[in-house]
């Protein structure tokens, strides 16, 4: 082992925070194995041989979105013949029809759809709450939430209050990209910037809301960006902590403006997940998203420093626009036994990771 990977090791070891040059460093380093070791060691430390999932049903209210970002293959224009939108009655019944399969969230997120205003959004979630009261509802970006804030001419603060009111019990990760606002403003000019996707999340940790966290690799960000995007999250949960989960999305280019560039590695999505574990001392999980990873990648994950493998998600719309080969929602016995297969415990866990049992 390198000196400097001994360097490291040490401090992991002992509870030493990593720096922006270990973290480089380590995405640089050609030990993958002893990389994996180090990152299995923290989520050893953080949450033992349990491996979370949950059972979800994600809904998609729309794909008609004003902000053509280039590495998307879900937004639409208006007038495109696959545009949809569903009305807050067609949302109630595709989330209700999956409450018999034990399902304990609706995830909801969608696009900056050019004419609905909050009113909507509102509908959407007050009527499922009414009636699952005891299913979580995550939703919305930070990037839709600051879309509706200037929409609809609220503040980001009000806005959190009116969707808490109406039944929204968390806020999911989407929408960070990659906190590079040159990047930004290559690929996605017209959504929040870093410090608007930042301070959402601040604003909604200081109500006492929980959220997650992503990063978008993978297409033109540099390893610094990637180092860099970590560290800007580290630094928020020091100071206003309700970030949960961390989860690396790898950029997928098929049916994209960005088809051009190749789709991530295994090995690079294998040090994401080591890297961030390591980086991320003060977020609780690392989330190995199965959806885009795809299954095998994802188990795989679980030596590397990941302990969620997300949701047995009954379908799902945005990544599969993009191409992703793997199911559109997998069975909780499938979930189980790849977990157990991995050595792992599998954890069903709620929205804000209350253990619902272990199997
Ligand atoms: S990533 Fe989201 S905001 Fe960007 S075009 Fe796609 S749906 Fe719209």
């Amino acid at each position: 082992m390198e000196t400097k990977m001994r360097e490291i090791s040490e401090k992991v070891r002992s509870n030493i925070r990593l720096s922006r040059e270990d973290g480089i460093y380590l995405y640089n380093c050609d030990d993958l194995l002893a990389l994996g070791k180090l990152a299995k060691f923290k989520k050893i430390q953080v949450s033992g041989k349990n491996v979370f999932f949950n059972v979800n049903r994600h809904i998609n209210l729309t794909n008609i979105c004003i902000s053509k970002c280039k590495f998307c293959a879900f937004g639409l224009d208006e007038n495109d013949e696959r545009a949809y939108l569903m009305s807050p009655q067609d949302a109630f019944e595709w989330g209700a029809a999956a409450v018999n399969y034990g399902i304990t969230e609706f995830h909801i997120v969608s696009a900056m759809h050019p004419h609905m205003k909050l009113d909507y959004y509102v509908e959407v979630i007050k009527r499922l709450h009414e009636a699952f009261p005891d299913i979580h509802i995550q939703a919305f970006t930070a990037a839709e939430i600051f879309y509706f804030a200037q929409k609809n001419k609220l503040s980001i603060r009000r806005v959190l209050e009116i969707l808490r009111e109406a039944g929204m019990g968390s806020i999911p990760g989407g929408g960070a990209e990659i906190f590079n606002n040159e990047i930004r403003r290559l690929l996605c000019p017209r959504k929040a910037t870093t410090e608007e996707w930042l301070e959402v999340h601040r604003i909604a940790h200081e109500m006492g809301i929980k959220t997650n966290c992503t990063m978008l690799y993978g297409h033109v960000e540099s390893i610094e960006d990637r180092v860099d995007h970590m560290l800007k999250l580290r630094e928020l949960q020091d100071e206003f902590p309700g970030f949960q989960a961390f989860i690396p999305l790898p950029f997928l280019p098929e049916n994209t403006r960005m088809s051009n560039i190749k789709r991530t590695s295994a090995i690079d999505d294998l040090k994401t997940i080591a890297v961030s574990r390591l980086m991320l001392d003060n977020i609780a999980h690392i989330k190995a998203f199965w959806i885009m990873l795809e299954l095998p990648i994802a188990q795989l994950a679980l030596y590397f420093g990941a302990d969620d493998i997300d949701g047995t998600i009954v379908e799902e719309k945005i990544m599969h626009a993009a191409g992703v080969a793997t199911e559109k929602g997998i069975s909780k016995e499938e979930m189980i036994r790849l977990i157990k297969d991995s050595g792992y415990i599998p954890t069903e866990r709620d929205t804000v990771y209350n253990i619902i049992g272990t199997y």
